[in-house]
C-alpha cells in the first residue's frame, strides 16, 4: 500500500521490482499518484479511501496476502484507513513511515503525524523510520549510534513489535551504514559497507519491501531484516544515473 512514482525509482514501482527480484508475487494498493522524476516531485494526488479499501479487498478476498508493506500514505484519512485494514489481517505488516522525499518534497501531511503515531505504528510488525522520520515522530534527534538506541525506544513506545532505525544519514564521512533492529529486548546492529553513490532514489521503499518479501517467505524478523539489508546494499551499490538528478537503486544487480 503505497504511492506511485512516475519516474519508476521509488514507491510502488520499487516495491514491485524488489518483490520480483526476491521471488515473491507483489500486488499493489495505490494510495496516491505522484508526478515525479530524478529532480523531485512535481505533483501529488491522493486516491479516495474507497479506492484504497476496494483494491485491498480485491486482492485479499481472492488471492490472499502473506505480508503487507506500507509507504506513502499522504493524509490522516489514508493513514487511518490503512491502519484499519492492517488491524483486520493476521499477515505481518512492514510500515515505512514515509514523511519527506530525498528532495525535501512532503509525502505525508504534517496533520497526519498523530495518526501515524497512534493508529499505524501500533499495528506494525516492523517499522522502518529513517532519522528524519524518527525526529518528526518522536522528537529524538540522532547524532550518534548510542542515540539510535534512544530513538528505537521512543518509536517502540508507540507500539510496533520491532523497529529498524535506519542510520544511513549518519554514515557520511564513514565507511559503514549502520541500522539498529530491536524489539526492546533483542538488539541487532546491522552494518554494511557504505557506498559513495548518490543514485539512491527508492532506498527506503526497497528495504521495507525486501523485509516484507522475506516475511512472506516465512523468515523471522531478524532473518528478514538481515537479508533485506544485504539486498538494499547491493541495489545501492548498483544505483545508476537517470535524468538530471538522483537516479534509482538497481534491482537487476
Ligand atoms: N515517492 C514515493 C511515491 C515514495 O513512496 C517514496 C518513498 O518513500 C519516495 C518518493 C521517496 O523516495 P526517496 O526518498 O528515496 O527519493
Amino acid at each position: 500500500m503505497a504511492g506511485s512514482d512516475s519516474g519508476g525509482g521509488a514507491g510502488i514501482q520499487a516495491d514491485l521490482k524488489t518483490m520480483l527480484a526476491l521471488g515473491v508475487h507483489g500486488m499493489s494498493v495505490l494510495t496516491a499518484v505522484t508526478a515525479q522524476n530524478s529532480l523531485g516531485v512535481q505533483g501529488a494526488w491522493e486516491l479516495p479511501v474507497e479506492a484504497v479499501r476496494a483494491q485491498y479487498r480485491s486482492v485479499v478476498d481472492d488471492i490472499g496476502v502473506q505480508a503487507v508493506k506500507t509507504g506513502m500514505l499522504a493524509s490522516a484519512e489514508l493513514v487511518e484507513t490503512v491502519a484499519d485494514l492492517i488491524a483486520g489481517t493476521d499477515a505481518p505488516a512492514v510500515v515505512d513511515p514515509v514523511g519527506v522525499s530525498k528532495h525535501g518534497d512532503p509525502l505525508l501531511a504534517v496533520s497526519a503525524l498523530d495518526s501515524v503515531r497512534t493508529r499505524l505504528l501500533p499495528v506494525a510488525t516492523v517499522a522502518t523510520p529513517n532519522l528524519d522520520e524518527v525526529e518528526q515522530l518522536t522528537g529524538v534527534r540522532v547524532g550518534s549510534e548510542p542515540d539510535m538506541r534512544r530513538a528505537a525506544r521512543a518509536v517502540l513506545a508507540f507500539g510496533p513489535r520491532w523497529v529498524v532505525i535506519k542510520g544511513g544519514h549518519l554514515a557520511a564521512g564513514t565507511d559503514q551504514a549502520v541500522d539498529l533492529l530491536t524489539d526492546g529486548s533483542q538488539e541487532h546492529w546491522l552494518r554494511a559497507p557504505r557506498h559513495d553513490n548518490r543514485h539512491t532514489h527508492g532506498t527506503g521503499c526497497t528495504l521495507a519491501s525486501a523485509i516484507a518479501a522475506q516475511l512472506a517467505m516465512g523468515r523471522s524478523v531478524p532473518e528478514a531484516v538481515t537479508a533485506a539489508k544485504e539486498y538494499v546494499t547491493g541495489a545501492i551499490a548498483a544505483g545508476f544515473a537517470l535524468g538530471g538528478g538522483i537516479g534509482p537503486v538497481d534491482h537487476g544487480w
